[in-house]
């Protein structure tokens, strides 16, 4: 920190002073000192000669010491006070530079609130001359006389009171009459002698805030739209949804009390037909047993058909429960092959002989269902003549089984799209075949939900394979 000359030379004053009076006050000490303890001494102990000689030295020395070392201080206190006032003024003429080339407006101003000083920076901000401005009101450059003076006060007294004001926001005239907005700073200066001002151009700042107000005025109304566009989507969403799910259970609601009401009366009907057989007391005509047989199988397929339009409505609602267990393959195979027979099938079935097969993780029930699936399919798909084939193989994983059925075989766009619900090949052979597009789904579904998986391939000689895979039972 540079010394102000000012205290500088005070502390000189200061010391010189005490040393008025500290200069006298040792000598008197000294002579005290010598004459009340040393000159006793030397008095009882020395010869006179001797003791006159050391009285001259003590007196002829102890002046001229003293006056040299009081000399002494003070010079090495002017030098002290010189480098000082160097300092200070350096530091001045640092200040002055520092304030002469700033960008900002740096001014002074007396007590009565005139310009004292007008650095470059103010020349640049308001296009003024030092000359025109100096000894000028500051008000003059403030916009609005009233409010200047009233505003010009105020921040005198706040500075006054609180030793600055700091970041105060004002408006001020430039020499073409535009306006700018400056940041303004006032220091009170010590001992009453006004008031320095330092103002920063914050104009384009302020611009800048005021689009940066008008875009986000402009963005929280477009925010505003936008959630008012989206809440009314939403609500019309909700209300679409709530209607797709009233019409969703009416379906449910209509495909179960179909089914229920159709098989009600199928069960009784098959009933009394087969009432009619075993009770008929003659024995019946051709023409009655095959009567007979078609009433049968017409109400095979009813039935089948009610109960897949169930299993379907089914899968859309409630997870599928699979009871799980150990199953030997064969046997199962074995299963749906008699009851497949049992509806008097129109191709002959190769069934598959492989001993030692790993048992599957399967539900028997479901499994069975999906093989007389299969099967019907490919007895009612295949032509005359024609014969289905059942084949099973396995490794460490799983268990796959195929049905091979012949016939021109399945379009490649199609392969997949079969086991969509209510797809149908569009090819009038497979049209011509009694059908409804449910089965296919239903067995990759139940198929899925015991880990396995099911797919269908068009065999190089003609006809198809549908083959399915299920996982090899893991347990002891
Ligand atoms: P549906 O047989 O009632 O039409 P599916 O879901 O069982 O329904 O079969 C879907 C379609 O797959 C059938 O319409 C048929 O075109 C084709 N398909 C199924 N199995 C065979 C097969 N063995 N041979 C040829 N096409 C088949």
């Amino acid at each position: 920190m540079n010394k102000v000359p000012g205290s500088s030379q005070s502390m000189l004053h200061q010391r010189i002073a005490a040393l008025r009076w500290a200069l006298p006050l040792m000598m008197v000490a000294l002579v005290m000192l010598y004459q009340l303890v040393i000159m006793r001494w030397v008095h009882d102990t020395m010869s006179d000669p001797l003791h006159f000689t050391v009285e001259v030295i003590f007196y002829a020395t102890t002046g001229p010491i003293l006056a040299y070392w009081v000399l002494n201080r003070i010079r090495s206190w002017l030098v002290e006070k010189e480098d000082a006032e160097r300092r200070a003024r350096t530091h001045e003429q640092r200040l002055a530079s520092i304030t002469a080339a700033s960008a900002d407006a740096i001014l002074s101003l007396d007590p009565q609130g005139m310009i004292l000083s007008w650095n470059r920076g103010a020349e640049l901000l308001f296009g003024y001359s030092a000359d025109r401005m100096l000894k000028q009101p500051l008000t003059q450059l403030l916009s609005g006389e009233d409010a200047a003076e009233i505003e010009l006060q105020w921040l005198s007294e706040t500075a006054r009171q609180q030793g600055f004001v700091r970041g105060h926001e004002t408006a001020c005239r430039r020499i073409d009459g535009s306006e700018a907005m400056v940041e303004l700073t006032a220091t009170h200066i010590q001992g009453d002698q006004g008031t320095s001002v330092i103002l920063r151009d914050i104009t384009l700042r302020k611009q800048r805030e005021e689009e940066i107000r008008r875009l986000n005025t402009s963005l929280n109304e477009q925010v505003a739209d936008r959630t008012r566009e989206l809440a009314e989507k939403v609500e019309a969403l909700a209300r679409a949804n709530a209607e797709l799910q009233k019409l969703d259970q009416m379906r449910a609601d209509f495909i179960s009390l179909v089914s229920h009401q159709v098989r009600a009366p199928l069960t009784n009907m098959r009933g009394a037909v087969e009432q009619m057989q075993v009770s008929c007391p003659v024995a019946l005509t051709l023409t009655c047993a095959q009567m007979f047989s078609i009433v049968s199988a017409q109400m095979d397929r009813l039935d089948r058909l009610v109960s897949d339009v169930l299993d379907a409505a089914r899968l859309e609602v409630e997870p599928i429960l699979v009871q799980a267990e150990p199953l030997s393959i064969l046997p199962v195979i074995r299963q749906a092959v008699e009851q497949m027979r049992a509806r008097r099938m129109d191709h002959p079935i190769r069934l598959p002989t492989r001993p030692g097969l790993p048992l599957v993780d399967a539900d028997r029930e479901r499994l069975v269902g999906v093989l007389v699936n299969l099967l019907d399919n490919a007895d009612k798909y295949s032509p005359p003549g024609g014969e289905i084939g059942i084949d099973v193989r396995a490794d460490e994983t799983e268990v796959t089984v195929s049905v091979r059925s012949s016939g021109p075989g399945i379009p490649e766009a199609d392969l997949e799209r079969i086991f969509d619900k209510f797809y149908r090949v569009e090819s009038g052979d497979s049209q011509r075949a009694y059908g409804y597009g449910l089965g296919l789904y239903i067995c990759r579904r139940f198929l899925e939900a015991q880990g396995g998986r099911i797919w269908a391939e068009n065999r190089a000689g003609g006809g198809c394979v549908f083959s399915f895979a299920l996982p090899v039972w893991e347990g002891e």
